[in-house]
């Protein structure tokens, strides 16, 4: 969804000239868990500058991470902003420490409900006190009116629970309550009209810094999608997901995303979307670890050997 988007021109990672949009397949000699092989290179510079000293840089993993040993991912829903079949791309981290939401669509509840009825888990919203908030694209945030009225309603009749986090980056913060508040800025109960601080305590990403949340050591970077979205790496002790966001094809984010042993990338009809036929460009070994989901529903999930998610799936999977 969004206003405008970028040619495909744009979708070269590095300033360019000339403006030729390229990129080519090449192999890099770095292991199973190292960069993308796929990588713009420009036809008007040398191929020794292009390059490893930039993905290098990219691929930064910090020498600190999470505090819990295990985390697992829960796929709640797999659809886009159209579908009559699924529920928004959405995802439930579960570490010792809590849980995390990766970003809140509409209806959350009943979201959460039958993809964790599907897995075997317990958890409904009042379990969940951290949310990672990609973007503010509806299918990822219409959520968060009926997550908040919950949550303040329960406070307010003496249930023990925190104000729930929103952790996401400075962009989307701003407008976040912009957003929100012609559902949610009515006075309730004290007479005075409601802020976002009645309802979420928001916190931000910095792609720059790494920031733990419960005990998973969180980095952001942003996509290239119409509005301020980012894709996120999570790490535990002893493996990191990776998760696209929403986003075109970018070289740099798959590069960035391919320090993870594990991908939920999205796949859907550009130009704001990633087209599979980008993703099938992708070297076996990167293929091998991308989950895809943000699908359209006429997706035959015969049509590729990458994974293709579920609502329900529970991600890392046995072998
Ligand atoms: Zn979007």
């Amino acid at each position: 969804m969004g206003g405008h988007f970028r040619t495909v021109a744009d979708q070269c990672g590095i300033p360019c000239q000339i403006g030729c949009g390229l990129s080519i397949i090449r192999p890099m000699l770095r292991g199973s868990c190292g960069p993308v092989a796929r990588r713009p290179v420009h036809r008007d510079a040398p191929e020794s500058r292009s390059s490893d000293m930039l993905f290098t840089s990219r691929t930064h993993v910090s020498p600190n991470p999470g505090t819990v040993r295990t985390m697992e991912l829960l796929i709640l829903g797999v659809g886009d902003a159209f579908t009559r079949k699924h529920f928004g791309s959405s995802g439930l981290l579960r570490s010792d420490s809590g849980l995390v939401l990766i970003d809140c669509p509409d209806p959350i509840h009943r979201v959460i409900a039958e993809a964790s009825r599907r897995a075997g888990w317990q958890v409904d919203a009042h379990d969940i006190h951290d949310i990672v908030l990609t973007h503010l694209h509806g299918d990822h945030c219409n959520g968060l009116e009926s997550f908040g009225f919950l949550r303040r309603m329960t406070r307010a009749q003496g249930g023990d629970l925190p104000l729930p986090r929103i952790h996401c980056p400075q962009p989307v913060a701003d407008r976040l309550w912009e957003r929100l508040a012609p559902a949610m800025d009515s006075p309730m109960a004290d007479g005075r009209r409601s802020t976002l601080a009645d309802y979420f305590e928001v916190q931000l990403l910095d792609p720059d810094e790494p920031r733990e949340i419960a005990g998973i050591e969180v980095s952001c970077r942003f996509t290239r999608h119409p509005i301020p979205t980012i894709g996120l790496r999570f790490r535990d002790q002893e493996r990191i997901i990776g998760w696209s966001g929403d986003t075109p094809f970018e070289g740099d984010h798959v590069d960035w995303l391919s320090a993870a042993g594990l991908v939920v990338h999205e796949c859907n009809r550009g130009p704001a979307h990633t087209p599979i036929e980008e993703l099938e460009d992708l070297p076996q070994d990167l293929r091998r670890r991308i989950h895809l989901i943000h699908l359209p529903d006429d997706f035959d999930p015969t049509s590729t050997s990458m994974h293709v998610l579920r609502p329900g799936d529970v991600l890392p999977q046995p072998n």
